[in-house]
């Protein structure tokens, strides 16, 4: 089967590497560039990897690639209003650490492996009709074009197309301005950050310096 997947985070791309490893043929489209050549890093909070997590992971035989890059977290310190400071554990193996960029890279690089999977960066998909199923994108360069896949999967993260699609009806084209939608050419007023409380920073555990 011929697969369109929405978004190469996490999701996206170790789906990706499921379906193709099961010999579909699967296109990922990503609005962002690609991680292995952008230069632009996130200052996102490096993600906790649980067992269920590391299952998975190991399923594809990607185990051991992954424990190269984890640190291991015990717990974390609860600080509270009144100045005290707990130590809450996550258990007794605790959990393991990576940064998002080196989790996403390496399961990027797994599924491209595959001749079957493909990604294409830089393209943001705009519109989607669930039940014929079409999809819309928009390239980087404002080229517009249409897929007609098998199947389109929506793993676009917190702004679901997907969902939204679901929500907005039949036709899955969201009026622009609707609350948290990011369409073409919709102008997304970026949230202002609040301070962190009691004078915290940002921390990264690869001991690389994490913007405040
Ligand atoms: C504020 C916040 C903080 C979090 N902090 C942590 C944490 O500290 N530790 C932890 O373990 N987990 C954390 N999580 C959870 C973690 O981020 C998610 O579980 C994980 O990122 C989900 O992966 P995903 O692939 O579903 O979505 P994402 O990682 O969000 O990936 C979605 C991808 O889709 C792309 N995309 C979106 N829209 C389109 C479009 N229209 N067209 C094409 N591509 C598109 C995006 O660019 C992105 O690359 C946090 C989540 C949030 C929202």
């Amino acid at each position: 089967m011929e697969f369109t997947v929405v978004g190469a985070g996490m999701a996206g791309a170790f789906l990706a590497l499921v379906l193709g490893r099961q010999g579909h043929t699967v296109t990922v489209y990503e609005r962002r560039p690609d991680p292995r050549v952008s230069a632009v890093h996130t200052t996102s909070m490096n993600l906790g990897l649980s067992e269920r997590g590391l299952k998975a992971l190991d399923r594809l035989g990607l185990r051991e690639e992954i424990t190269r890059h984890v640190v291991p977290m015990r717990g974390r310190l609860v600080h509270g209003h009144d100045g005290s400071v707990r130590f809450s554990t996550y258990g007794r193996g605790g959990i393991l650490a990576i940064q998002r960029h080196d989790l996403g890279i390496l399961l990027i690089e797994a599924a491209t492996r595959l001749p079957n999977v493909r990604f294409v960066f830089g393209t943001r998909c705009v519109a989607v009709d669930k039940d014929l199923p079409v999809a819309d994108f928009v390239d980087d360069a404002g080229h517009a074009f249409t897929v007609t896949p098998d199947v389109i999967v929506g793993a676009d993260g917190a702004f679901l197309r997907g969902t939204q699609a679901h929500a907005a009806g039949r036709a899955g084209r969201l009026p622009p301005g609707v609350p948290g939608v990011g369409l073409a050419g919709t102008a997304h007023p970026r949230r202002r950050r609040r301070p962190a409380p009691h004078g915290r920073r940002r921390v990264s555990t690869s001991g690389r310096a994490a913007r405040p």
